[in-house]
């Protein structure tokens, strides 16, 4: 996953795509960078946080009224600078600096096709692909060269992109898997992966950019323009689920609000007799409010989250991930003790996080742990751009949920049913308009041999 960000138009371009990267941190903690332009093209890319990386200094040396950023955490290609965006390069045309959230199921095939050719790649991103293939095209524009390349390659992407002629592209692939939306502060336009940003700057929603869609923007405005004609729109239910933050519209949708309802939903399929619910902080707690409501039982934190340690989800070794989970999350004995308590959780992957929850709320008193899952068991891997290990670690590819809550030494375990998390984003009755490939192993877009290898291999290589 990452996160995405994009201004044109402002005299504090790269400061305000610096408070836009803050704002969509949480989409990626491995590296963050900014490309500025006044108009040729400066960058400064290092890896870590947002707030480590840039100082008033660093910011200083990125002039111009145009800027893109992003912030990354890696699904394709390993966690290392030189994989670290936005990407800058050089070509017939001029400089252009690019920036991708999603994961491309084809770049593999392409890469070898373009190296057979004699292309030489500097990273191991996919993203890089979509460069090489801009670069060997043969039309005019900048804009043209963008739609050719992306007629060629498949899966997820959402993209951000600045010429030396100052202008800010966005694209989105025709499935629409991960966000896109478009703003204005002021004069300027802004592109992001979620609105949570244009809090942050004070920019108003204007929409989403559509699947299949590339806009241009420059001094003159926006013009769109589309890439093939629409595909079925596949956008990612996990973003509602997990990965967006709370306070974020993203498909049009509030996401605090979708998480509820899962709650609400989950609480209407799987409601027990409780003294009290409580989320795993921060992701569970939405729907462990909506679940509390509908169940009619009192909502605490039982667990607390300590905000100074990063993600333990890719912890490299499974002693670490164990000592992780007690490291973020701590029981407040005082109200779990002698209770009987519902613990609500957004996704369960490889039942490391919850076996360590119950035993800890177990250890401070709680008389029975009953585990809700606010969706239904994951039991796929995602090609499109989240980070799911091997199906071989997926915990529900393999077992049951009785197996899981013996596994997780849980009274009871349940998940959102499909048609109740597809119910709470207000999907089509037929469930289209989402991908839940996670869920349900239903790809929208095949995956190539060698493309999957690849992916394996990378996934394996962060286990
Ligand atoms: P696990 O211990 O593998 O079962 O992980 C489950 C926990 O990881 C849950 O608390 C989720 O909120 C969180 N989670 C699920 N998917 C991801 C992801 N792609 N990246 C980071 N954390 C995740």
């Amino acid at each position: 996953m990452c996160g995405i960000f994009g201004i044109q138009g402002h005299d504090e371009a790269a400061n305000i795509a610096y408070l836009g990267l803050h704002a969509l941190q949480h989409r990626g903690q491995e590296s963050a960078g900014v490309v500025a332009g006044d108009p040729s093209l400066r960058r400064h890319v290092e890896m870590g946080l947002v707030s480590d990386i840039f100082t008033r200094e660093t910011l200083a040396k990125l002039p111009g009224r145009a800027a893109i950023g992003h912030v990354r955490y890696s699904t394709a290609g390993s966690s290392e600078l030189r994989n670290a965006q936005p990407f800058l390069f050089d070509y017939a045309l001029g400089g252009v600096a690019i920036a991708h959230n999603g994961n491309l199921v084809n770049a593999t095939s392409v890469k070898i096709r373009l190296e057979n050719r004699g292309s030489i790649f500097q990273t191991s991103s996919d993203t890089e692909v979509i460069v090489h293939l801009m670069a060997e095209a043969r039309e005019a524009d900048c804009v043209s060269r963008l739609i050719s390349a992306l007629r060629q390659v498949e899966g997820a992407y959402s993209l951000v992109l600045l010429t030396d002629d100052n202008k800010l592209i966005g694209a989105r692939d025709p499935n629409g898997f991960r966000p896109l939306v478009i703003g204005r502060v002021k004069d300027a336009y802004v592109l992001s992966s979620e609105t949570s940003s244009f809090d942050l700057i004070e920019a108003e929603f204007i929409r989403d950019v559509e699947p299949g869609e590339v806009v241009v923007i420059e001094k003159g405005g926006i013009t769109s323009h589309r890439i093939m004609p629409a595909a079925a729109e596949r956008f990612c239910v996990f973003e509602h689920v997990y990965f967006a933050r709370p306070d974020s519209l993203v498909n049009g949708k509030s996401v605090y609000r979708a998480r509820e309802k899962m709650g609400i939903r989950l609480a209407q399929e799987s409601k027990i007799d409780a003294d009290v619910v409580i989320p795993v902080p921060d992701s569970g707690v939405p729907s462990a409010i909506g679940f509390a409501k509908e169940a009619g039982i009192p909502f605490e934190m039982g667990l607390i989250r300590s905000h100074y340690v990063g993600r333990t989800f890719i912890e490299p070794q499974d002693s670490i991930r164990h000592f992780g989970v007690r490291l973020k999350l701590s029981p407040v004995r005082s109200i779990v003790d002698g209770k009987k308590v519902i613990v609500v959780d957004d996704s369960l992957v490889r039942g490391t996080t919850s076996r360590k929850i119950v035993k800890m709320l177990r250890g401070a008193g709680a008389k029975e742990v009953h585990m809700r899952i606010s969706a239904p068991p994951t039991t796929h891997p995602c090609f499109y751009g989240i980070d799911t290990p091997t199906r071989s670690e997926l915990v529900a590819a393999s077992h049951t949920v009785e197996e899981i809550a013996r596994y997780i030494t849980c009274d009871s375990l349940a998940y959102l049913s499909h048609d109740g998390l597809m119910a709470s984003v207000g999907a089509k009755a037929d469930g289209t308009g989402y991908c839940s490939a996670c869920f349900t192993g239903v790809y929208p877009v095949a995956l190539g041999a060698p493309d999957e290898a690849a992916l394996v291999r990378l996934r394996r290589s962060k286990v």
